[in-house]
């Protein structure tokens, strides 16, 4: 239903102006919000830009600013900016989602707002440590790449795209001039988040935290690329750092050299990460090889996947007729 959209973006550019509000003209705004953005080393420019914002460590403070406004509670409660429980007796208590929040608003391609992640500041183990706004009718997360409105211009000019784990990583990335990035903000991606990044470029490069943990899962994720007939490359970052550290921690050269240095084709990265893991292990070696090659069967292009049997046969010290061998049985088993 177009109205009910429409009401629920105009909820959520509404929460987005209030958090920025909060953030720059409240006592703990500025005191905690604020004071949490700088010390991530963010400019005034960039939390403006990426219009950052502070949500109140109280109940019910957006809630009742926006009733005030007269925005309907349906609305808040669809979009879960509000978070509405019945009664026995038949009234509701409502809820602040964000409650003392630092707020990263989500934009579309076209740079509306359609949902928020918001951080806790506090160490507290057992609440999340990002919170995100719920699947509705305006936020799609499958569909989402946050980040994608401020670098879709420098994604078509360097024609690649990074992709990076977190909000703070494209910020911070952004700030220090790489502007082509984006982020699939924790989930694993999905057709439609590659397909939004296909119709600006052909290249990805996908960026790995430090912290080892994901990589063997998301290797899986980033077949889906390749069946989209692009290009991955993959670069991982020194342990205990991500590319918001480092981005942080280093200029604008160092980082781009550090890019241009250790971004690695995605196949040769995961067949010498896989062969190494397997090395002396003649039953992992087996499935590491039909690991590799059902990645190359999902590569459209039929040359491509020539170059790479050659080259992975190479990398795996075995005939390439035993890996043309596998892709025809992988190939077989698919149609
Ligand atoms: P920070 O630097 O602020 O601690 P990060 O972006 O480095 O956070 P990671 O732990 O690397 O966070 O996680 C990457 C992304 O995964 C986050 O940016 C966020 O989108 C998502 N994420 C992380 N932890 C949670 C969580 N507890 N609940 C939901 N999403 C999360
Ligand atoms: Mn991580
Ligand atoms: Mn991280
Ligand atoms: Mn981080």
């Amino acid at each position: 239903q177009a109205n009910e959209r429409e009401s629920m973006y105009l909820v959520s550019e509404f929460a987005q102006k209030y958090f920025v509000e909060t953030l720059w003209e409240t006592e703990p705004g500025k005191a905690i919000g604020l004071t949490y953005f700088k010390e991530r080393g963010f400019s005034d420019a960039t939390i403006k830009k990426f219009g950052l914002g502070y949500s109140l460590d109280q109940w019910e403070a957006f809630t009742k600013a926006a009733l005030e406004k007269s925005y309907q509670l349906e609305f808040l409660d669809k979009t879960g900016l509000t978070i509405v429980k019945e009664q026995t007796d038949g009234t509701s208590k409502k809820f602040d989602r964000f409650k003392g929040r630092v707020m990263f608003p989500i934009h579309s391609m076209s740079g509306r707002v359609l949902g928020f992640g918001g951080r806790i500041l506090t160490n507290d183990k057992k609440a999340a440590k990002y919170l995100n706004s719920p699947e509705s009718e305006i936020y799609h997360k499958s569909k989402v790449l946050y980040g994608i409105y401020f670098a879709k211009q420098a994604i078509a000019k360097e024609d690649n795209c990074y992709l990076v784990e977190g909000y703070t990583d494209v910020i911070q990335m952004h700030q220090k001039g790489v502007e082509n990035v984006v982020s699939s903000s924790g989930t694993s991606l999905t057709p439609e988040q590659i397909r939004l990044i296909n119709r600006l470029t052909k290249n990805i490069t996908v960026l790995f935290d430090g912290d080892a943990a994901g990589l063997r899962a998301s290797l899986r994720g980033i077949d889906l690329i390749l069946e989209q007939g692009m290009n991955v490359k993959v670069c991982t970052f020194p342990e205990g750092e991500d590319p918001d550290s480092f981005a942080k921690n280093n200029t604008y050269e160092d980082l781009a050299l550090y890019l241009e240095e250790n971004a690695k084709d995605f196949i040769q990265f995961k067949t010498s990460l896989l062969a190494q893991e397997a090395a002396n292990d003649p039953i992992k070696r087996a499935d590491t090889i039909r690991d590799i090659v059902n990645s190359i069967s999902k590569i459209p292009d039929r040359i491509k996947k020539e170059v790479y049997i050659q080259e992975c046969a190479k990398l795996l010290q075995i005939s390439e007729e035993v890996l043309y061998n596998t892709l025809a049985q992988i190939d077989k088993k698919d149609r």
